[in-house]
């Protein structure tokens, strides 16, 4: 069923209009290329396929473009690439591809830092720099090692490590819960909406077709074509590219079911804070933020003085679970500055993260249907990610070479085992994750 409009969200309330000439698939009509889902991917692959490659590329999109995660979001751009900690990707990878995966978190912010300037996207890009805070003594430890393994065997030295000291020193953070920091030189925090709308923009000045409220509910082949019909047309299109992330129907191409687990994220924004309460935080910086936590929280100070506070967790999307998310997101909070306790937000909102088996993206053809391609599976970071898979998955359908250096690109989404428990998996591992952050 389409839903057309945003969710109600800080985002969505500051974002202002939607670019002209988006439309919605009303006949049939044939394309080079046909991608499903018009949010980060689905729009930095129409922008490739149709701008670098000459291609004729229609994107369909269920609601509104950008209403999927990529509208919602916390705006955080990292060098993120999946969720494999940096000693398993030596360790499982060999050194050469750990040595790459983070060249392509890097290349990833590139990426979408030169959008911004060659497509004059205004989406209040911040200053460079994310942290990663302990948010405990024993965190420090590890950190400490991160920096190492980053700097000194991967090969990537724009990371510093920040002590409690100069955390409160340097205007970062002050708190019980500011025990250290990881800081990553390559990250910032922009508008997520503003942002999806200037892809779209930039997509379509370079000849693209984007459909919004088309989405695709059945999927039919005929000979060597796909037929995409959505409830007022079609697209035929010999090739498909799948960029529905934590969104995708488990019985749209059998090919994907099994293989993905989405997963809710939660976003509460506060009033605009005073000076005094933002000295009491302690950020004088727009720079972004989370912890350490297995079940982390994310945060930042939003341009306009608001602070935006994001968890994991939930899995309940009813009226009761929702508010439960809400009160608990307000709670750590007040736990995390004592200062701000009885500051309420002022919005809420939540949105579909989308996890894998192997905890990486993928983008690749689909085996045994090699003219569908995929770039899914952010596991939560797939604001650079997301932008760039789109821009390689474009690539690789227009017969471009694709390096197959890391299981991004060379290792296929895999299947879950016993794929019908998968909500118990999540369920289970909040549970023990929020056992091991609060006790371990
Ligand atoms: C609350 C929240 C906070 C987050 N914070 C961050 C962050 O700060 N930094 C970061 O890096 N990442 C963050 N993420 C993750 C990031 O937003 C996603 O990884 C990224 O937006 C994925 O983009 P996408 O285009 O692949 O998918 P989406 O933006 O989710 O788009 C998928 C689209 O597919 C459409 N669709 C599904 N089925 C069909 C169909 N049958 N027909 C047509 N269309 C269909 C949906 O309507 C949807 O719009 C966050 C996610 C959430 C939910």
């Amino acid at each position: 069923m389409s839903t057309a409009a945003h969710v109600p969200s800080y985002w969505a309330a500051t974002a202002g209009p939607d670019p002209d000439g988006i439309r919605t698939l009303d006949g049939d009509r044939r394309a080079d290329v046909a991608v499903i889902g018009g949010g980060y991917t689905g729009l930095a692959a129409a922008y490739r396929l149709a701008g670098t490659h000459g291609l004729d590329a229609v994107v369909l999109e269920a609601n509104a473009i950008g209403w999927g995660a990529s509208g919602r979001n916390g705006g955080f751009a990292l060098i993120t690439l999946g969720k494999v900690g940096l000693e398993d990707r030596i360790r499982r990878w060999g050194i050469e591809a750990a040595r790459r995966s983070i060249a392509i978190g890097v290349e990833a912010i590139e990426t979408v830092r030169e959008l911004i300037a060659r497509e004059h996207i205004a989406c209040d890009p911040g200053p460079d720099g994310s942290l990663l805070v302990a948010h405990r003594p024993s965190a420090v430890a590890d950190l400490q090692e991160r920096v190492r393994l980053y700097r000194e065997v991967l090969g990537y030295p724009h990371v510093e490590f920040l002590d409690h000291a100069r955390l409160e020193h340097d205007g970062y953070l002050r708190g019980a819960e500011a025990s250290g920091a990881l800081r990553t030189r390559n990250a910032f925090g922009l508008h997520p909406l503003k942002y999806v709308r200037g892809l779209a923009a930039a997509a379509l000045r370079c000849g693209a077709t984007l459909c919004e409220r088309s989405p695709v509910v059945e999927w039919r082949r005929e000979g060597s074509e796909h037929v995409l019909v959505t409830p007022r047309g079609a697209v035929r299109a010999r090739t498909v590219i799948m960029a529905t992330n934590g969104y995708t129907a488990e019985g749209l191409h059998p090919f994907f079911r099994g293989r993905l687990l989405p997963a809710t994220s939660n976003i509460i924004v506060t009033r605009p804070l005073t000076a005094a309460e933002w000295r009491d935080v302690g950020m004088l910086t727009t720079q972004v933020y989370s912890d350490t936590r297995k079940l982390l929280f994310y945060w930042r100070r939003l341009p306009d003085d608001r602070l935006l506070f994001g968890g994991r967790a939930g899995v309940l999307d009813t009226p009761a679970g929702r508010s439960r998310c809400r009160r608990r997101l307000e709670a750590h909070v007040a736990a995390k500055w004592p200062a701000l306790r009885g500051v309420a937000s002022e919005y809420f909102w939540s949105g579909k993260v989308c996890l894998s088996y192997d905890l990486m993206p993928h983008v690749n053809r689909a085996d045994g249907d090699p003219s569908v391609a995929y770039a899914l599976a952010y596991q939560g970071s797939g604001v650079a990610m997301s932008t760039y898979c789109g821009g390689l998955v474009a690539d690789l359908v227009a017969g471009k070479d694709v390096p197959r250096d890391t299981p991004l690109t060379s290792a296929t989404l895999p299947r879950f085992p016993l794929p019908f428990l998968r909500s118990a998996y999540l369920a289970g591992a909040y549970v023990v994750y929020g056992v091991k952050d609060r006790w371990a």
